[in-house]
């Protein structure tokens, strides 16, 4: 294990901001997490976990250690019809679905594309397309930053919600994902409840590469410009304030959920309220994703959450909605 003092972060966060930290490592195995934490914890420092950054947002130089989850292991054990796969934390995401689609393990197709790591999918249950890690997940490797002890928490104790777990509760915020087991199948029948993948009874192979060019046209590629993708969730909403809404708003698009709740689209309302476009700065909002923050090349971290309290208070006075926050603000 290598502790790096002042380390950038610049190629380590999806925004690409130039920040700092004071220590960092990179643990690719257990032991090496281990000894972080006790290195970490000797000197009473403090911790923050790093995947792949693309759901974080820097707005300072990071005291403390960061420690980033390299694991990689990655084995496949298939009985009957079920495929359980056990993926270490630092394994890319796209490059798992990719694989494990193209072996003829299905499952994770509708998943493809998105950033990030493995270790951070449970966090917030990623989701896309008709489809969330906590479909397909078994459970979940952890230890817990401070008394070290590790657990095997099954998919019911992770408490998966809509870009929600246990890990973003205070009584689970202590964990470290040390790796996820999954469950996929070899019978090719994927989910295609999402209207631009149901045209054609596809196989799973068909919907990843349809999903592929989706992503492509309607997100920007943080290579070229930093961002973090959706930057708020999608609001639900008690039924009777839609239909009022609606009588403003004929256009509103509504997605009833099972308890009778509605889902709208965060993107539309920040769309209408004229914020596509909208540059503060070195920051601001995609030109063609309402829902998107971006870096110009010159902005930062505080100007992106500044920005985001602009949106979020003008949201609820228009609307009277609360706008949640999808990525993590250090
Ligand atoms: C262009 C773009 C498109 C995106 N599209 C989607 C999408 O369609 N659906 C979706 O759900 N998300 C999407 N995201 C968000 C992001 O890709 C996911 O949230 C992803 O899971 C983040 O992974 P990461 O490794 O980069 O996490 P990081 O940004 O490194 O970490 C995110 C949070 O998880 C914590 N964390 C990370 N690893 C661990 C670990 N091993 N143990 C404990 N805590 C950990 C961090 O401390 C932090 O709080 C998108 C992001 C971008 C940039």
């Amino acid at each position: 294990m290598h502790i790096r003092e002042n380390e950038s972060l610049r190629d380590r966060n999806s925004f690409g901001f130039d920040i700092r930290a004071e220590y960092f490592c990179s643990a690719s195995s257990i032991d090496e997490v281990k000894e972080a934490l006790a290195w970490q914890q000797s000197k009473n420092l403090q911790l923050l976990v790093l995947g792949g950054g693309s759901n974080t947002v820097f707005t300072r130089n990071v005291s403390g250690l960061v420690l980033h989850l390299a694991i990689d292991n990655l084995a496949a054990k298939t009985s009957g019809d079920t495929v359980s796969v056990a993926v270490g934390a630092g394994i890319n995401w796209h490059s798992l679905v990719k694989s494990t689609v193209f072996n003829g393990h299905y499952g994770l197709e509708n998943l493809a594309l998105i950033p990030g790591n493995a270790g951070a999918a449970p966090i917030q249950n990623i989701g896309a397309y008709g489809k969330e890690v906590c479909d397909n997940l078994e459970s979940v490797e952890v230890i817990h930053r401070t008394t070290g002890e590790q657990l095997t928490l099954s998919n019911t104790e992770c408490q998966f919600g809509y870009r929600h777990s246990l890990f973003k509760t205070p009584k689970g915020s202590d964990f470290i994902v040390l790796g996820i087991n999954l469950e996929l199948s070899t019978i090719d029948d994927p989910v295609v409840t999402y209207d631009a993948l149901a045209n054609k009874d596809p196989t799973a192979k068909q919907v990843f590469q349809q999903v592929c060019v989706i992503r492509s046209s309607k997100l920007p590629d943080p290579s070229v410009i930093g961002n973090a993708g959706s930057f708020f969730k999608n609001p639900i909403v008690p039924r009777l304030q839609v239909d009022a809404l609606r009588d403003e708003y004929p256009s509103l698009p509504v997605y009833l959920q099972s308890d009778g709740s509605c889902k709208l689209p965060a993107a539309w309302l920040i769309d209408q309220a004229g914020w596509k476009g909208h540059r503060i700065d070195g920051v601001g909002v995609h030109d063609k994703q309402a829902l998107v923050l971006v870096n110009h090349g010159t902005g930062n971290g505080q100007q992106i959450a500044i920005l985001a309290n602009e949106i979020r208070t003008d949201i609820k006075n228009r609307y009277n909605i609360e706008l949640e926050r999808e990525p993590v603000i250090y």
